[in-house]
């Protein structure tokens, strides 16, 4: 629960996040308003918190016409619907279309979305487009990644507390790495070269047929250093998951994608060797069934090939689907597993 004092420091930064999580009612004027109300901050003094609306109205306070409290659960319902229909259209849906989705008037729904988002609708789904041409194999700080921060950032609801997920922190993947060391090192493999990559957190990249050049353009600004004893240990255990498949759960991750994308990792990593599945399945196992373009995007942007197993992916109906290091690599590993 949170205390007075911190609830009053929300309502003076008008800290979005905290919308949602109670309403402040003012005694003088009679209503109540989400935190984050333009509206002139009242006297210190004639202020009451309440866990919600119905508690304020309780005690005889009306909703604010200018903040409209009680919408805050339909504003980011309406939001993430958007955000889903944005990301899987083929073609930026039109901002009409949006609203009607949404129920809100064109003009109210777009105040909405850039107040939640920081982007006009159309404005988000060009980034996403660009973000999509750009590199569909690049990870980490992708402009979705990084509206996801700065939109939904520490509004609980939207994005899941970052610690635990994957066990992991993203130590690397903040500002090109500036600061972090990475160990990494080439070994030749039966499936060729493979470049394994970490920080003292865990392994950021594992690739095939790559060289610390590709290291420098996703960490431009980390400290590359090759081999380390402390490194070389950790080495040995990814080479031997590879080369014998094997329970790989316990080897530490340092990576970094939206709530969405690592949702998905986190599926993949909870597939048993041996066993395959489809895209659909990811996208619903990761909380979002209808995602399922999402999920293969997800896929493709996984940055620790074979830890982060998404060669267990195949398409409906059994087709192998692509593999970012080739077909012939995703067929040996799944092949080694078990998987024919
Ligand atoms: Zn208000």
């Amino acid at each position: 629960m949170l205390t007075d004092d911190t609830a009053w420091a929300a309502v003076l930064r008008r800290d979005r996040a905290f919308d949602g999580r109670f309403v402040t009612g003012v005694l003088t004027t009679g209503i109540y308003c989400r935190p984050s109300c333009a509206a002139r901050h009242p006297a210190r003094g004639n202020v009451r918190f309440f866990a919600d609306g119905a508690a304020a109205r309780a005690v005889g306070l009306r909703a604010c016409k200018r903040c409209l409290p009680d919408d805050v659960g339909r504003d980011e319902a309406a939001v993430l619907a958007a955000l889903d229909e944005i990301r899987q259209a083929e073609d930026a849906p039109s901002l009409a279309a949006l609203a009607q989705l949404t129920g809100y008037s064109p003009t109210h729904f777009q105040r909405v979305f850039k107040r939640a988002i920081g982007l006009s609708p159309a404005a988000y789904a060009r980034a996403l487009r660009e973000e999509r041409a750009r590199d569909a194999l690049s990870g980490g700080s992708d402009v979705t990644g990084a509206i996801y921060e700065a939109g939904y950032g520490s509004a609980s609801r939207f994005y899941e507390n970052t610690k635990g997920r994957l066990g992991m922190t993203a130590s690397a993947w903040a500002n090109g790495g500036a600061g972090v060391t990475i160990h990494w090192a080439v070994v030749e493999t039966s499936m060729g070269a493979m470049l394994v990559a970490a920080t003292d957190k865990g392994v950021c990249r594992l690739s095939f047929n790559e060289d610390a050049s590709e290291l420098a353009r996703r960490f431009p600004k980390a400290e590359l250093v090759e081999g380390g004893a402390e490194f070389e240990k950790l080495l040995a255990e990814v080479v031997a998951s590879v080369e014998a498949p094997g329970d790989f759960a316990h080897i530490p991750l340092d990576v970094k994608g939206t709530a969405f994308q690592e949702a998905c990792w986190k599926a993949l990593r909870a597939i048993p060797p041996g066993e395959t599945r489809t895209y659909a399945e990811i996208a619903a196992a990761a909380g979002n069934p209808k995602a399922v373009r999402a999920a293969g995007s997800a896929n493709a942007r996984n940055n620790v090939a074979v830890l982060i197993p998404c060669h267990r992916v195949i398409r409906t109906g059994g087709d192998l689907g692509g593999y970012a290091y080739g077909l012939d690599i995703k067929r040996e590993l799944l092949k080694r597993e078990g998987v024919e």
